[in-house]
Formats: C-alpha cells, structure tokens, sequence
C-alpha cells in the first residue's frame, strides 16, 4: 500500500506532530523518501509551526486576575432568597390558573371535570380575536352539516 502527494500532504501536520497511527506514519515516512515536493511541504509546514511557537503568548487583560479573586469571594445565594423565587413562582402559576379558570369558566356537565374545556368557553371572546373567528369557523360548519 502507497500514499500519493495529496493523501500524504492531508496527513503531514498530523504526522509532524506525531499523531498518526504507526501503520499511517510508516507510510507517510514511505513517500518522503522518494518524493521531493512533499518534502518541501514538510520544511514549509516545520518553519510555520517554529515560527508559530515563537510567538509570544498574549498578556492577559489589566485586572483579570483581581476580577477572578473578586467573582470568587462573591457570597453565594442565601437559601431564603432560593426559597422566596421557588414561592414567587408558586403564587403565580396559583394566580395565574385561577384568573384563568374565571375568566373562561369550565362547565361541568361534561363529566370530565374540570380538566377538559368546552369550546363553549372561546364563544366569549372579544371581537375580532383568534377565538372569536375559531368560534365562527365551528358555527358555519355546524350550517353546513345540518342542511
Ligand atoms: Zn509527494
């Protein structure tokens, strides 16, 4: 089994850092015995990696570390403050369920108690609203099926 120029020069990164399985490797290492223009590749791809790691790493930002040892020192959460959203969220979803029970009423002659709605609940929609049309839609199809 053999590598071509394309093949070996997909690999040739991975193969300068060592990464290749050995199997791989030994068949990279193949073609750069005998072929000059990978060869080439492979100095280009060396200098570009030397002069990468030469680079100077970036300075951290002024006053990073101080904002760590701030945002650590910061006290947690108190636990009344964790019971007071968990009983603010109660009281709305409370609210909010019992606004909404008046608002459309259920009735309760359809044996399912209060859990399943009558469309009859949207005939009191205002004007013009999503469940006004709804209902309008359910009247006209109710003409049709009674002619
Ligand atoms: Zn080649």
């Amino acid at each position: 089994m053999t590598m071509n120029c394309l093949e070996v020069k997909d690999n040739l990164s991975a193969w300068l850092d060592g990464e290749l399985a050995p199997e791989v490797g030994a068949l990279v290492d193949r073609h750069l015995e005998s072929c000059d223009a990978c060869l080439r590749e492979l100095a280009q791809l060396e200098a570009l990696e030397q002069a990468l790691a030469a680079l100077p790493a970036p300075a951290p930002p002024p006053g990073l570390p101080q904002k760590v040892v701030a945002r650590l020192k910061r006290p947690p959460r108190r636990w009344w403050q964790s019971v007071a959203l968990a009983a603010s969220l109660v009281i709305g979803i409370v609210l909010g369920g019992t606004l909404a029970r008046d608002f459309y009423p259920v009735p309760q002659e359809n044996g399912f108690g209060t859990e399943i709605a009558s469309l009859e609940a949207f005939h009191d929609f205002p004007q013009g609203s999503m469940g006004m049309i709804l209902a309008s839609y359910q009247e006209d199809e109710g003409n049709e099926n009674g002619k």
